[in-house]
Order: C-alpha cells, then sequence, then structure tokens
C-alpha cells in the first residue's frame, strides 16, 4: 500500500521540526522536494541520506504523472517545500489531490507555516481569518484589495521584502490611514520584528527602514461597529 506523507519542515529556526517529521523522514524511500539543494542541506542537518527528487511550482503540473508512478512504485514517499508547510503558497495541492483522485492514501503531518505565529502574534482576532497568500501582481489585485477592506476577520497576507512598502501604500489607500496592521518578519529567526500600527504608521516605518527578510502582513478585520456609528453621525 503507497502513502504519501506531507512533511512541514522549518521557517528558519531548525529546532522547529517535530519528532514525528523526523522520524517521517528516517523511514521513508524517496522525498519529493521543491529545491533539493534545500532539502538535502536540511537532511544532512538532520544525519539523514535518502533520494531527493525536484517537485517545483515550475513543473507541479507537468510532472504529476511521473510523481504519481513513482510513489505508486513505492511504499513510503515523503513531500516537502523548501520551507514550512508544502501547500500553503508552495507546490503541494495539485499532487495531494492527485493522490485523493487515484486513491492514494496520503498523511498530512503538523508543523512550521509562517501564517500560524503570524496571526497569533500580531495581536489581532485569530477565532477567525483570511489567508489571502500572495496578492497576484498585476491582474486581480484591485479586487482583492476591495475585498479584504471589506472583510471583519483578520487578514493574513504573505509579501516580499521589495513589494513590502508599495503593498502597505495600497493598503493605506484601498483600507484607509487608520487602519491597524501588522508586520511580522523574520518569524523564528534571529531578527524576528512585529511592528504594529496604523498603515500610515507602519508604512512610514519601513520607508525609512527599508526591510530585509521574510514577510508576513497581518490586516485587522474592519470594524462594523465603528462604520455603523460613523454613519449615523
Ligand atoms: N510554505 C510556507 C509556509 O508554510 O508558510 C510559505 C512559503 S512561501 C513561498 C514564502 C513566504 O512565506 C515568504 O515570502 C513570507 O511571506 C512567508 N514566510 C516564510 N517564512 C517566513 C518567516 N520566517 N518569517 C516571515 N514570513 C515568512
Amino acid at each position: 500500500m503507497s502513502k504519501l506523507y506531507i512533511v512541514p519542515t522549518p521557517i528558519g529556526n531548525l529546532e522547529d521540526i517535530t519528532l514525528r517529521s523526523i522520524r517521517t523522514l528516517k523511514e521513508t524511500e524517496l522525498i519529493f522536494a521543491e529545491d533539493t539543494r534545500v532539502t538535502k542541506k536540511l537532511l544532512s542537518h538532520l544525519d539523514i541520506q535518502k533520494p531527493v527528487h525536484p517537485f517545483h511550482a515550475h513543473n507541479e503540473h507537468k510532472s504529476l504523472n511521473s510523481a504519481i508512478d513513482k510513489i505508486k512504485a513505492n511504499s513510503h514517499t515523503v513531500l516537502v517545500s523548501d520551507a514550512g508547510t508544502p501547500g500553503i503558497s508552495d507546490p503541494g495541492f495539485l499532487l495531494i489531490r492527485e493522490c485523493i483522485t487515484k486513491g492514494i492514501d496520503i498523511e498530512c503531518l503538523p508543523g512550521p507555516a509562517a501564517v500560524i505565529p503570524a496571526i497569533v502574534g500580531s495581536g489581532f482576532p485569530c477565532d477567525r481569518f483570511v489567508f489571502e497568500g500572495f496578492l497576484p501582481h498585476k491582474k486581480g489585485r484591485q479586487t482583492r484589495l476591495l475585498a479584504i477592506a471589506e472583510e471583519v476577520r483578520t487578514t493574513v497576507l504573505y509579501e516580499s521584502p521589495h513589494r513590502l512598502v508599495k503593498c502597505l501604500g495600497q493598503i493605506e489607500e484601498f483600507m484607509g490611514k487608520d487602519r491597524q496592521i501588522c508586520v511580522a518578519r523574520e518569524l523564528t529567526k534571529l531578527y524576528e520584528e512585529f511592528r504594529r500600527g496604523s498603515a500610515s504608521e507602519v508604512k512610514a516605518y519601513y520607508e525609512a527602514h527599508p526591510p530585509k527578510g521574510e514577510i508576513v502582513i497581518i490586516i485587522e478585520g474592519v470594524q462594523t461597529k465603528k462604520v455603523k456609528n460613523e454613519k449615523t453621525v
């Protein structure tokens, strides 16, 4: 019986891999990796030697059939991405869906994903939230920003450091300068930072201090009570 194990890997701090993930990597016959060099470094740190095959974003559609053949030829295969949980803004979803369609068992291990420490550390409500991943760069971006502007739940976005200030400018434009936001940068790493404040305050900070590293933006939901009060004034 063949099985695909989805194994999350650290998003910065190598101590953040679970005992179960390490055991699963040790027991596997084959590992599919987004970037084989990144995964080989992690495996070498864990002193694990296993065959690692590429399964990255550019070939996810094309390599589905050959990946399924390899999974069927083994009893135990692992899927990892460069960091965090496969499928979360990373390759994985298509392969997982294809396994389910083909009747191949999957087992999804819990573990690191930047979205979780980011929203919890933001201090905004996290009982319900919307994860938008990366916003599209061009087509559809404005539609998403308009939807987030009306969203009552907390919204989480992934963003690159060189696009951060532009994105904060659009948050200010679409949601108002006073919308409360938080930028979570370099989570689990040495220079981890949470910067909280209004959209204009946080934007001004990063204009003065151009950011490096990996970034999550958390946007507080629209305050419906306030909107009603403002309208009635
Ligand atoms: N699969 C990953 C996960 O589970 O979070 C996400 C991979 S996606 C290609 C990379 C993006 O995730 C980064 O651009 C950033 O937005 C976010 N990210 C990943 N690691 C992070 C970290 N240590 N601190 C802040 N954001 C991070």
